[in-house]
């Protein structure tokens, strides 16, 4: 029981009738595996990430990490993060203090937050940028600074919802296999959502396919 357990897991919106965007979901994934959860808009992706990294209460089933069972445990307790379409950078905080901000929410020393931001500048490759302003930044430059963010406090799973799909065809197909990249030489645990077959195989080593809240194929 190494790594995440989904287990039955289902979401539902109140709704007349009530909206059943997650339906009995099962799912394992090992340490260290990037998986992509790939379907069409509306099949319940970003429901299912919400769940397993703890925004949505789920209605039914269990997430279990390790063999534990972290269903009710709060958000920032499970030791997940997130990285959104749009990265939902800070706007008036620097690419460093965008990166230091899980390291300041958790209380890190000043000389070692300094220095694990200086390890993510670099992973993300963009060490000569630290002290800029994210508004000056390209879409690409944007989401490698939301990725060093969200791997900086060393999350035991990331979950990515569609992190490329707010850039343009070219930039996607070229970032795919930068993410995937830093994702390995992170050693993350990753589930990554996109709708797009072609930069699901780029990043990932095994595909579930989702359709009409249910998993309808697994390969890789
Ligand atoms: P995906 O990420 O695959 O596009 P979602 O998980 O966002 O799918 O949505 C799955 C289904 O749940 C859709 O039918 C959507 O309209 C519905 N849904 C999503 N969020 C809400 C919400 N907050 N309230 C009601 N229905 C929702
Ligand atoms: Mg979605």
């Amino acid at each position: 029981m190494s790594g995440l357990d989904v287990v039955e897991l289902s979401v539902t919106y109140p709704g007349s009738p009530p909206v059943k965007a997650v339906d009995h979901v099962s799912l394992s994934i090992d340490r260290g595996e990037i998986v992509a959860l790939v379907g069409p808009s509306g099949c319940g992706k970003s429901s299912l990430l919400g769940a397993i990294v703890g925004t949505i209460a789920p209605a039914a089933g269990a997430v279990m990490w390790d063999g534990v069972d972290v269903t009710s445990t709060p958000v920032h307790l499970r030791g997940f993060g997130m990285v959104f379409q749009d990265g939902q950078l800070f706007p008036h905080r620097s690419v460093a203090r965008n990166i230091a901000f899980g390291l300041e929410m958790a209380g890190m020393d000043r000389a070692l937050r300094a220095q694990r931001v200086t390890e993510l500048l670099e992973l993300v490759g963009l060490s000569d940028l630290g002290a800029r302003a994210v508004s000056e930044l390209s879409g690409g430059e944007r989401q490698r600074v939301a990725l060093a963010r969200s791997l900086a406090p060393r999350p035991r799973l990331l979950a990515l919802d569609e992190p490329l799909s707010s850039l343009d065809a070219e930039l996607r197909g070229r970032l795919a296999t930068e993410v995937r990249d830093i994702l390995r030489a992170a050693g993350t645990t990753a589930i990554v959502v996109t709708h797009d077959h072609d930069e699901a195989r780029a990043m990932a080593t095994r595909l579930i396919d989702m359709a009409n809240g249910r998993i309808v194929a697994s390969s890789g």
